[in-house]
């Protein structure tokens, strides 16, 4: 069984294929042109990961909205349960770009911080 995907580490966008057995476990990596792109494609199929970045509501600035994001990437499939969080979420201005709105966020150690000042 084979899997393909594109290595976005760097701007080569190499594409990396994984050779896996029936179970889904990685037999071999070929087409990276680095170790990097090894390491992000085995990481990519066992525990693919997102920065999360949008916005939240804010009351009292100068903007309705107050862009977000994750201070590091946190695993894939809490996106969705992330978006639902964030929609919900109202902040009051003043932030400033950095402080943390969630620390923690949705218990991955990454913190939901302001990507800008408002
Ligand atoms: S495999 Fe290496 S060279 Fe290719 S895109 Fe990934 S980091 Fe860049």
């Amino acid at each position: 069984m084979h899997k393909s995907l594109v290595c976005t580490v760097c701007p080569m966008s190499c594409n990396v294929s994984l050779e896996l057995d029936e179970n889904g476990q990685i037999i071999s990596v070929s087409g990276n042109r680095c170790p990097r792109g090894k390491t992000y494609a085995i990481k990519e199929h066992t525990a693919p990961e997102r920065t999360l970045t949008t916005t939240v509501r804010a009351v009292g600035g100068v903007h309705p909205l107050l862009p977000v994001r994750t201070d590091k990437p946190i695993p894939k499939g809490l996106l969705l349960k992330a978006m639902e969080e964030t929609a919900e979420l109202t902040i009051n201005a003043p932030v400033k770009m950095g402080d943390v709105i969630i620390p923690d966020f949705l218990g991955t150690g990454a913190n939901l911080v302001a990507s800008r000042d408002l």
